[in-house]
């Protein structure tokens, strides 16, 4: 006898999933990031709550969906269409990479797929339902061309992590922030958010970054927003940020992607709160939406099971470029005097 034992599978795949799956916003955040991945145009993301917090989350795709055999590879562990080997990582363009979300959320919730590839005939969609980690019906239907995931009974199996959730609104406004910050990210993808029957938000496609946020927080935040521009060889700045006038007690609204991946980066936003310099008092922060495209070697995605956060080389070139680019765009709108004479 030994006291050390190599743990069965299904205990490895709870653990695991619990780095990547942590509320239902993770949950979120891994279908609708599968869904860009699989070149969708249009996503529904349907949730429902009751009092007990959140039920359901569904998420629709018109992407390439996935063929029988596909369905099924798509639950395990470590599978992927998207890397071969880790030289494939730096040159990675896909959001996922690590082929562990479908596992770990499959491992402590219900889920339900219904799929069809693209170009594939009419009947030949399929419906998987996977619980616990076991596929446990399997059966061919007529489906619409891509994908639709259904999780319900999160944490059904791990009453421990069931019992960190928070309130209902709470866990719906992470929910929220996680569409708003990949719809930002992803203008290719028209998103569209049902509550309990009632839509949250929606974006239109291609419809420009300044648009998407009209949409998220409002026309009147979005005229007031200055463009930013900035470039290196291996860099280009774009985006908004809000003038002087328009500023926060917290670093919270500096939403950052960088090459189409939402991240978060204290670096950076100290960044963009220094090109502010003294137009902004010590304590206030702007709105800003950055998008950042960096090429893709200077940029370590591997750093974190849930991928918000990312090793960039060359920091020491790409933060002050970016402060710069900030500083330029508010020098360009000669916001100086508006922050003296507003209250
Ligand atoms: P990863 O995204 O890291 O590859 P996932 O567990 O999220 O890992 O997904 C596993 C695989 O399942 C993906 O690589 C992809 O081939 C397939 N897949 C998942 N979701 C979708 C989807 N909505 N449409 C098409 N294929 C999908
Ligand atoms: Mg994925």
């Amino acid at each position: 006898m030994t006291k050390i034992r190599v743990l069965d599978p299904d205990t490895v795949n709870q653990i695991a999933a619990g780095e990547v799956v942590e509320r239902p916003a993770s949950v979120v955040k891994e279908l609708l990031e599968n869904a860009i991945d699989a070149s969708a145009t249009s996503i529904l993301l349907d949730v429902a709550s009751d009092m007990t917090g959140v039920t359901k989350i569904r998420v629709t795709d018109n992407g390439e969906g996935m063929n029988p055999e596909e369905a099924v590879l798509a639950f395990h562990p470590h599978a992927t269409s998207k890397i071969r080997d880790i030289a494939d990582l730096s040159a990675i363009r896909t959001l996922g990479f690590r082929g562990e979300a479908l596992a770990s959320i499959a491992a402590v919730a219900e889920v339900t797929v219904i799929t069809r590839s693209r170009g594939a005939g009419a009947l030949a969609g399929t419906r998987l339902v996977v619980r616990g980690g076991e596929v446990v019906e399997k059966s061919e239907v007529g489906a619409p061309e891509g994908t639709t995931v259904t999780v319900e009974r999160l944490f059904y199996n791990t009453p421990a992590r069931r019992k960190f959730l928070k309130s209902r609104n709470t866990e719906l406004a992470h929910v929220y922030a996680v569409v708003e910050n990949l719809a930002l990210a992803h203008g290719e993808v028209a998103f569209r958010v049902v509550h309990n029957g009632k839509e949250r938000m929606a974006t239109q496609r291609s419809a420009g970054l300044q648009n998407t946020i009209a949409g998220l927080y409002g026309a009147e935040l979005a005229r007031a927003l200055v463009p930013v521009e900035g470039r290196l060889p291996f860099l280009r700045i774009g985006g908004y940020i809000s003038r002087p006038s328009e500023s926060r007690g917290s670093p919270s609204q500096i939403s950052v992607s960088i090459n189409g991946r939402s991240i978060s980066s204290r670096q950076i936003a100290a960044a963009v709160r220094e090109g502010y310099g003294t137009l902004l008092p010590k304590d206030r922060y702007p709105v800003a939406f950055l998008e950042l495209l960096i090429d893709t070697e200077l940029v370590d995605v591997n750093v974190h099971p849930t991928k918000r956060e990312v090793r960039l080389s060359r920091e020491r070139e790409i933060l002050p470029a970016i402060a710069a680019a900030v500083a330029e765009a508010l020098a360009g709108h000669d916001l100086a005097r508006e922050t003296a004479t507003d209250p």
